[in-house]
């Protein structure tokens, strides 16, 4: 198979998403005042209206209605104020009704979008970005000063809720196949759900892992859900089409279902544009059909196809009445919208000076924005002075001893904002070099004591004192005449060699800027 970077040369990849995500903040389930717990015991959260008792009356949860209309707004959605729910008709056990409720043509939020931000590597998937000037546009890209930026629309947001859960007995691993008997737990059943769908605007894996990310650091802000992709209350389906590059019309997609990692989102989609373009290169077809992503084989293979259009009898629930939201309703939960991503790396570049890569990228992440505020707060007037270094701090460091673990909580260690800001302030004086600063980081983080007794008791503090610093340079250049004298003579290489020089004199504690500084000028005077 051609790799993805040769592929995307000749056709153009069409991604749209259809993302699920289980409202975790909420205390009881869509339709009925059941509590919703994860883990408990089996069937101990049920009642006559989840279990589809004849008779049983479904009446909605405001709460929900709250935060689909949250999620909507912040995603720049048009909230409809009359919609209504439906019954979609749905024959399987973990679901006693017989009927999911879903919404119909209409759903709460319609016509909303999100702007991606890409740059670095991931850029590189989409091609021809780089002949854009800065600002100039094409299609849904903007180019921007490290990248571009893409315009994403989302077609809607409805809510629906959540089926059982099957157990299967006897089989290998609890699948089907080969159980003697299964068994359905009803706790899960009617847990409200919203689903996101894109429009196909999306053209490599990266923008979809974007977006994917983008979407849950939205929600996380939100506050309505925990957004666990390994616990499957997000999940994403990827759907994929290739057209040759220039083509207007729509190539048939396929479907990836339940994709439950970004890594699994990327990878799993840039293999299904590579599989596809083969099976087109060699003159084949592509069918309309689910397919299932395995990591560890690292292939897509099928699920089901799907020959007609499901018929899923859809009709409007005659025991919920039509919904009529009021203007108040919408903008009591407009007020109750947090500052958002963007906002807030809007605010970061405007209020505190960084630049716009830095600032979008500390407002991606939970960990990076709590420590980046903290620090600025408690470097208080410093904090505009002090706001490059602490983002760089929270981008490499921070972000790399993160990375490195598996769900470490940062604000739970030892390198507290404080400790952060008393780390940069060591650095802003040139009391410590910047590679000593990164093992000062690491020491915090391993003793849990404050940089200053760390630099003190390693004996660490860089000499930024000129006469010493001079005397060295005095001494290095008086050893080596012949280098001096081939440096004048056109081979600057040779600074390096000098600012070693002096480094190993100083033992490694000569502040580096001043050696430059000082080398620079006794060379070429
Ligand atoms: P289906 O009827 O198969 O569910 P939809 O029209 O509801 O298809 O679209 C589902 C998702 O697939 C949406 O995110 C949409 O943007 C995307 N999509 C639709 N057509 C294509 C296509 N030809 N290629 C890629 N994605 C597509
Ligand atoms: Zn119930
Ligand atoms: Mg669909």
């Amino acid at each position: 198979m051609k790799k993805l970077e040769e592929v995307l040369r000749d056709w153009e990849a069409v991604i749209g998403l259809e993302v699920h995500c289980e409202l975790t903040k909420l205390h009881t389930k869509m339709f009925c005042g059941c509590k919703l717990e994860f883990g408990a015991e089996p069937n101990t959260h049920t009642c006559p209206v989840c279990l589809g008792m004849p008779g049983a009356l479904p009446v909605p949860n405001r709460a929900a209605i709250e935060n689909i209309v949250l999620a909507g707004l912040a995603t720049n959605c048009r909230i409809e104020k009359h919609t209504m729910f439906y019954r979609k008709g749905y024959m399987y056990p973990d679901m006693a009704k017989n009927f999911q409720t879903t919404q119909g043509p209409k759903a709460f939020c319609m016509g909303g979008w999100l702007d991606l931000a890409v740059d670095g590597r991931g850029a590189e998937e989409r091609l021809f970005w780089k002949d854009l000037a800065a600002g100039d546009a094409v299609e849904n890209l903007t180019r921007t000063a490290d990248g571009y930026s893409a315009r994403v629309g989302i077609t809607r947001i409805h809510m629906e809720e959540d089926a059982g859960k099957m157990v299967h007995i006897g089989g290998g691993e609890g699948r089907i196949a080969g159980a003697t008997h299964s068994l359905v737990d009803y706790n899960r059943a009617g847990t409200p759900l919203i689903e996101l769908v894109t429009e196909p605007d999306l053209r490599t894996p990266e923008e979809a892992r974007l977006f994917m990310q983008k979407l849950r650091s939205i929600f996380l802000t939100l506050g309505i859900s925990d957004c666990s992709m390994e616990e499957g209350s997000l999940r994403a389906d990827g759907n994929v089409s290739l057209r040759r590059r220039g083509s207007e019309t729509l190539g048939v997609k396929t479907e990836l279902k339940n994709i439950n990692s970004f890594k699994n989102l990327h990878d799993g989609l840039a293999y299904e544009i590579c599989r596809q373009a083969e099976v087109l290169e060699e003159g084949g077809q592509i069918y309309q059909e689910t397919r299932h992503w395995d990591p560890s084989k690292k292939c897509t293979i099928v699920m089901r196809v799907k020959e007609t259009a499901d018929d899923y009898r859809m009709f409007p629930d005659p025991d919920l009445a039509p919904y009529d939201l009021s203007d108040e309703f919408i903008e009591s939960v407009r007020a109750k919208l947090p500052e958002l991503p963007d906002q807030k790396a809007a605010r970061y570049e405007r209020d505190l000076g960084l630049s716009s890569y830095d600032a979008r990228h500390i407002a991606d992440n939970r960990f990076t924005i709590d420590f980046f505020e903290a620090a600025c707060e408690a470097a208080g007037d410093r904090a505009r002075e002090l706001a490059k270094p602490l983002a760089n701090l929270a981008l490499n460091d921070i972000t790399a001893y993160v990375n490195a673990g598996d769900g470490i909580d940062f604000a739970a260690t030892a390198f507290t904002p404080t400790r952060g800001v008393q780390l940069v302030v060591l650095l802003a004086e040139d009391a410590i070099s910047s590679k000593q600063a990164k093992e000062v980081f690491a020491a915090v983080l391993e003793e849990d004591k404050d940089p200053a007794a760390i630099v003190e008791e390693r004996g660490m503090r860089q000499v930024s004192d000129t006469g010493a610093i001079e005397a060295v340079v005095d001494q290095v250049l008086a050893d080596n005449p012949d280098k001096v004298q081939q440096y004048r003579d056109g081979k600057t290489g040779l600074m390096g060699f000098f600012v070693g020089q002096c480094m190993k004199v100083m033992g490694g504690q000569g502040n580096p800027k001043l050696i430059n500084q000082l080398l620079g000028q006794k060379l070429d005077s």
